[in-house]
């Protein structure tokens, strides 16, 4: 039975959406994603989300991190600007108009400190991943003024709620709704299919996604693809609507029914936007 309250969402919704750069753009313009991710143990996320970012159209990525992270972003990303951080803190990052968190962070003090910096910036802010760990520890740093996007999955929006993973898993979208409202927060649930779920709106379900898609990094590459979009200007309903779009368009376009490594998604999203035309 069709449900009023939710909606799916089409390439032309996104086609909509979508920033496109003009005469009067600059790279500020455009928008500045800040990305605090990775680790010494986990340096591939933090390369994954800034790819992500930058692939989704970012004017600019500054990355920051600790050196081997940081020595592997700058390798892969020439592009972005980097900040090697001795001590977990942002003040030296330089403004952007919004942060990502999460990815390959780690849960111990040092990520806690860092994303604690991150969420009492006056910027929305995507939380993923070791972030959303910290903040199901921690609720309180949820309160701020402005706009927060999670993108768990239901493993990790059933520790953000305390509502058990199969309980999650077997009412998806009750879950996504009931986190929306008792967060205060914009929920992007990933799964076989991604919902955007916002209290007073209606929740948007993205069907472009492949099972191929089921590897590691990709989540870490749809957080860069998020936060792009959420600097770019969008809110974080339609920048998690987009990124899941797009996101999945790009497995597709990446796996054409064979694997996929999560690098691979990352390149494919300028085919998905590129693709937007001809399908809308
Ligand atoms: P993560 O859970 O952070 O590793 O992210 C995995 C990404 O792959 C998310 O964007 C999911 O929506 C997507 N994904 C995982 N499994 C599937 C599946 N079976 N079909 C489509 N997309 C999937
Ligand atoms: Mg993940």
């Amino acid at each position: 039975l069709p449900d009023p309250d939710v909606a799916a969402l089409t390439a032309e919704d996104v086609e909509g959406l979508l920033p496109r750069p003009g005469a009067e753009s600059d790279k500020y313009r455009r928008g500045v994603i800040g990305i605090a991710a990775g680790s010494d143990r986990y340096t591939g996320a933090a390369v994954l989300s800034v790819g992500g970012a930058l692939r989704a159209g970012a004017g600019m990525v500054r990355y920051a991190g600790t050196a081997p992270p940081v020595q592997q972003v700058r390798a892969r990303w020439p592009e972005a600007v980097v900040t090697e951080l001795d001590h977990p803190s942002i003040a030296g990052v330089g403004r952007v108009q919004a942060w990502v968190a999460g990815p390959g962070l780690g849960t111990g003090d040092w990520a806690h400190e860092l994303v604690a910096g991150v969420l009492a910036t006056d910027v929305p802010v995507l939380l993923d991943a070791d972030a959303l760990t910290i903040v199901s520890r921690d609720r309180g740093l949820l309160r701020r003024a402005a706009p927060v996007l999670i993108t768990p999955h239901a493993g990790e929006l059933s520790r953000l709620i305390g509502v058990p993973g199969d309980r999650v898993e077997a009412s998806r979208l009750e879950h996504a709704r009931r986190a929306a409202a008792e967060l205060g927060v914009t929920v992007l649930l990933k799964g076989s299919t991604t919902l955007i779920a916002e209290d007073e709106r209606p929740v948007r379900v993205n069907l472009t996604g492949s099972s191929w898609l089921a590897t590691g990094g990709t989540g870490d590459v749809l957080s860069g693809v998020g936060g792009a979009l959420l600097a770019a200007g969008l809110t974080p309903y339609d920048a998690g609507s987009c990124a899941a779009f797009l996101h999945g368009l790009a497995g597709r376009i990446a796996s054409d029914g064979a694997p996929l490594a999560a690098a691979d998604v990352a390149d494919a999203v300028p085919s998905a936007i590129r693709s937007l035309r001809g399908e809308s």
